[in-house]
């Protein structure tokens, strides 16, 4: 361990989507950022392992953080990936009802859409969703205009680049070990290749499905909320694209339902399924996609399209949702904490619609860093 203790004003422990919207958001405003990234490379935690949707903000509660920060993030989203030549598409998305139970949701949808200021959104008849998407199967649908789809690789570049335009940092492979209290703000342990100690004023905790650990390893630091994660897998398709426009169901416990959604090149791509685990250790996931989970996947998306070619589905990719609530119960939102603690912000639950609230959340984090 070298005996020197290094300066800066900003520590932001965690480089994925969110880490580098507060690194950018603090170094945009003038403030020196060190960003500590564990791995050896950014994005290669939840941020790498998502739909790279960017969310129109139709689900969440009325006044909710993931409300707010999802409207107001997606905005700020598209005005971002503009401005920087980011890939994305604003595609649009259908929400399918397929019974009358779930005509009563997508209704139930759309007074919330409503209550949450999102532009643009319709319900259509069975008729008119076929008109836009002629392989659909519904009785009804709810058309979502706003949604899109990101380079979600590409964001976190462009981010990365203005941090260092601001003459902020990033260090790889450098986990944050433990932080202490100083008179002015923290003293924190970095491990890895080279360890070092950094004394800062600021130190953000957005580490993600480790951020309660993270949080634990902070001097101080109380009543964090406990985790629970709930995995979610893809399976890509070999049928041609037969769609234009992200195709959901009405939303489940935990999920929004087995989506469609497609890449950039228009390749289509289904999940995330929702499997609640029974442990809350990241570091115990297992991100392997189960085979045997295909079948359940057939049977879900058949109910918006029949036509899905049998032993079409191949195993993709899978995520961990880093959730503050459990199987059937109401969803929790976002949290953003101080503790208490001057110059400390720990961010919790960050799971869908984390990747679009990103700008917005970095804003707020940026702001209660002052
Ligand atoms: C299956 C799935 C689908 C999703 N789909 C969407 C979607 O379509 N649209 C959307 O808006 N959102 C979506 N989300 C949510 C979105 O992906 C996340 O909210 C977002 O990526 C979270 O970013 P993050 O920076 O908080 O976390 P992460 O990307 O996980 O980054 C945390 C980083 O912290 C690092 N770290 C951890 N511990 C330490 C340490 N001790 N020291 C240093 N670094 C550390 C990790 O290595 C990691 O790089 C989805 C999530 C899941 C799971």
């Amino acid at each position: 361990m070298s005996a020197d203790v290094y300066q800066t004003e900003c520590v932001v422990i965690g480089a994925g989507a969110v880490g580098l919207a507060c690194a950018a958001a603090l170094a945009r405003a003038g403030r020196d950022v060190l960003v500590l990234e564990a791995t050896a490379q950014i994005g290669s935690g939840t941020s790498s392992r998502n739909s790279e949707v960017i969310h129109a903000g139709l689900y969440y509660s009325t006044g909710s953080l993931k409300h707010q920060l999802c409207v107001e993030g997606r905005r700020k989203l598209y005005a971002y990936a503009a401005e920087r030549n980011i890939a994305h598409k604003k595609c649009g998305k259908l929400i399918v009802a397929t019974n009358t139970a779930e005509e009563a949701q997508i209704a139930a949808l759309h007074k919330r859409a409503q209550e949450n200021g999102v532009e643009n959104c319709a319900l259509l008849t069975a008729a008119e969703a076929k008109t836009l998407e002629p392989n659909i199967k519904c009785v009804s649908a709810l058309f979502s205009a706003e949604t899109g789809i990101l380079d979600s690789h590409g964001y976190m570049l462009a981010l990365l680049g203005e941090i260092e335009a601001h003459n902020g940092a990033l260090a790889l492979n450098a986990p944050f070990i433990r932080a202490a209290k100083t008179a002015d703000g923290y003293e924190v342990e970095i491990g890895g290749e080279a360890p070092a100690r950094i004394a800062c004023r600021v130190l953000i905790n957005a580490a993600g499905l480790d951020a309660q650990r993270v949080a634990g390893d902070i001097e101080g630091v109380e009543d964090i909320p406990p985790l629970v994660l709930a995995k979610g897998s893809y399976f890509g398709c070999a049928a041609k694209p037969a769609f234009s426009r992200l195709i959901y169901p009405a939303p489940v416990d935990g999920g929004l339902g087995v989506h469609l959604t497609l890449d950039l090149g228009g390749r289509m791509r289904f999940g995330p399924d929702v499997e609640w685990l029974d442990h809350n250790e990241p570091a115990r996931v297992d991100y392997t996609v189960d085979l045997a989970r295909a079948e359940s996947f057939y049977d879900a998306i058949r109910r918006y399209w029949p036509a899905l070619p049998d032993a079409s589905l191949t195993p993709d990719y899978s995520g961990c949702r880093p959730k503050l609530s459990g199987r059937g119960e109401t969803a929790a939102d976002f949290r953003i904490e101080t503790h208490g603690q001057p110059g400390l912000v720990c961010l919790y639950g960050i799971e869908s619609p984390g990747l679009t609230s990103s700008l917005a959340l970095a804003e707020r984090v940026a702001k209660l860093a002052e």
